[in-house]
């Protein structure tokens, strides 16, 4: 076995144990693999083990690699903050869209998704662990946001993504993806009705499921570490 069919492998493990101690199905849980800065040989290996669904930083990096793997039957994901010049390739080329935080961007997407495409599938993405500077909108507003990219009939509003400020305290992990998942029940209460939470990364995926995860962002631990940049 190669280096990622094992890493796949215990990640899929990892998942499965932590939705069993969560008393949750694990067919409820996506895995996204997250290739920002591997090449395409990497994404090529991980379809070959069953992995269909990446997650991309960048966008200039990402469209290379879709082009590349254009003949694959890929989902891509675009998890990174989202520059105004960049929303026609990602509306474009993307099948999901985590890291939406203003109004302004998500009619950018909205107005540039092609119209032989189904509608993009957002999240918004909220900053959970009120870092400064972090990307994100703060909680509370969520729902403003949520509204807006309802009345956009070129976009898919499919529920709320956070990436908390690192932590080895589980108790913590816990309490910052709970909050993700209340202001998710929130917005149902308010009539948008949601199906995901997009949280948990190599480090807190266990976390993340045990509140209530719907798709995790895994990518060191199925790659490898990342050079730094
Ligand atoms: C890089 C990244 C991940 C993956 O992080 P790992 O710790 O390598 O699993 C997940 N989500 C986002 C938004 C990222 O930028």
């Amino acid at each position: 076995m190669t280096t990622i069919a094992a890493n796949l492998q215990a990640v899929r493990n990892r998942i499965e144990r932590a939705a069993q101690s969560a008393g949750r199905d694990p067919s409820a849980i996506a895995l996204i693999a997250v290739s920002k800065t591997w090449p395409a040989a990497c994404i090529a290996e991980a379809y070959a083990c069953g992995q269909g669904a990446f997650g991309e930083s960048y966008a200039q990096e990402a469209l290379g690699k879709i082009m590349q793997l254009g003949d694959l039957p890929l989902a891509w994901h675009f998890i990174g903050p989202i520059q105004s010049n960049k929303t026609r390739a990602i509306a474009g080329h993307f099948q999901w869209v985590h890291s939406v935080a203003r109004a302004k961007i998500a009619e950018r997407l909205n107005d540039a998704r092609p119209a032989g495409l189904p509608p993009l599938n957002v999240c918004i993405q909220v900053n959970v662990s009120g870092e400064a500077g972090k990307s994100g909108v703060q909680p509370g507003e969520q729902l403003a946001l949520a509204r807006a990219i309802a009345a956009l009939p070129r976009l898919k509003l499919r529920g709320l993504m956070a990436v908390p400020e690192p932590t080895p305290d589980t108790r913590l992990q816990r309490q910052r993806f709970a909050l993700l998942r209340e202001l998710k029940d929130g917005l149902g209460a308010m009539g948008l009705a949601l199906d995901t939470l997009s949280m948990g990364m190599s480090d807190d995926l266990e976390s993340a499921i045990l509140e209530g995860a719907t798709m995790v962002r895994v990518g060191t631990a199925i790659f490898g570490q990342r050079q730094k940049n």
